[in-house]
């Protein structure tokens, strides 16, 4: 591997923790982007590379994107990732996992981990065994904050398409707006259910036809091909799907006023931000928008961390935050002409001391 600082991907990460230990199985690359806010948090991949440098990558990029998400979602946490460098045959075993919480412990609590691809909620119990820093943990009680993140960060979504549309569209209702939803899984279907009882008109889509048929079927909208969504003609695109749907082609046939859904990092290339604004259409940054899980988890971790009992409502309260941030976001982006990516990104920047 080559020196790390020479990876463009590398921002001056406080972190970057290569973990080797043979005997129980684990390769793995530890990285803290920023603790300017708190511990740098953020999940654990178990993934296999073929080529280790990927997994470099990918832990120097996804651990500067949660030093942005946390503090723009104002949690007093820093930014973090860990990846696991999985064997050919994705071997996991309750030893790599041990090895795996004496490498978070042997920070001391500088990072803080959590489920990600390939990790499983059973997976942070066995690393649990041998650190306290961990969280996304199972909770007791319907009403302890923690759990399943997706309702919650269906809610953020939510509310963030109302304030959008507020913004947008001078509305303060989405009753008749149209919203076209790409993917309704946990979060896409969370955020039709929510927008359909205030009365908004949806579209969905799904490579899963038959789920996204039946949805419209419940919620009195309807359904096209997964392939037409991003045409669609709409008042919102809430993409809940994938990840870079928002290219040169794909902008060019948009056929809407403003995208703001979960998905994570939508835009192809950072550049396809002002490609966005320049056509008009307003944007909500991912990261700000799909902070409710997120939240939730990180509600949780902290109240595990101070021994307090913390309710759901914590976590509501924090979600409400969501549609402050973005409407903050773009008045800056429409007083000084830059995309709200870009807003986003520089305030996320000043938030962790490195305006
Ligand atoms: P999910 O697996 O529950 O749902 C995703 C849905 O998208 C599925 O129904 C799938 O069939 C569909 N899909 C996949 N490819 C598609 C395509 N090309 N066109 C249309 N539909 C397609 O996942 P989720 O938890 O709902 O997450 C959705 C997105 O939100 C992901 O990008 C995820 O990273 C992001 N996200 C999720 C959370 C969370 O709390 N779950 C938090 C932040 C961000």
């Amino acid at each position: 591997m080559t020196a790390f600082w020479t990876e463009p991907d590398y921002d001056d990460h406080e972190i970057v923790h290569v973990v080797r230990d043979r005997t129980r199985g684990l390769m793995a690359i530890i990285a803290v982007h920023s603790t300017h806010l708190g511990p740098g948090a953020g999940g654990t991949r178990f993934w296999h590379y073929p080529d280790p440098k990927d997994g470099l990558r990918d832990a120097l990029r996804l651990s500067r994107g949660m030093s942005y998400k946390n503090a723009m979602a104002g949690l007093p946490l820093g930014g973090g990732k860990a990846v696991i460098l999985a064997d050919d045959n994705r071997t996991k075993t309750p030893e790599l996992l041990a090895a795996f919480g004496d490498a978070v412990e042997g920070l001391g609590g500088k990072y803080v981990t959590a489920e990600d691809v390939g990790i499983s909620e059973a997976d942070m119990v066995a690393v649990s065994k041998r650190t306290a820093h961990v969280s996304g943990l199972p909770v007791s009680g319907n009403h302890a904050a923690g759990g399943d993140p997706g309702p919650f960060t269906a809610m953020g979504i939510y509310l963030g398409i109302k304030a959008a549309v507020r913004h947008k569209l001078g509305k303060g209702s989405v009753e008749g707006v149209h919203v076209a939803v790409q993917g309704v899984g946990s979060v896409g279907g969370g955020v039709a259910k929510l927008l359909a009882k205030d009365g908004a008109k949806l579209t969905l889509a799904d490579i899963d036809a038959k789920r996204a048929a039946a949805l419209a079927k419940e919620l009195g909208g309807s359904s096209v091909d997964a392939d037409g969504i991003l045409s669609t003609p709409c008042d919102v695109l809430s993409p809940n799907a994938l990840g870079a749907i928002l290219n040169e082609d794909s902008i060019a046939n948009l056929d809407t006023r403003i995208v703001a859904g979960g998905a994570n990092n939508q835009l192809a290339r950072a550049h396809h931000g002002q490609t966005l604004f320049d056509r008009g259409i307003l944007f909500a940054p991912d990261y700000v928008i799909n902070a409710g899980g997120i939240m939730s988890v990180a509600t949780e971790y902290l109240a595990r961390r101070d021994g307090k009992e913390t309710g759901v409502e914590a976590v509501h309260d924090r979600i409400a935050t969501i549609p402050e941030r973005l409407e903050q976001i773009w008045e800056a982006s429409d007083s000084t002409n830059t995309s709200p990516d870009i807003v986003a990104d520089r305030m996320a920047q000043e938030l962790i001391g490195r305006g």
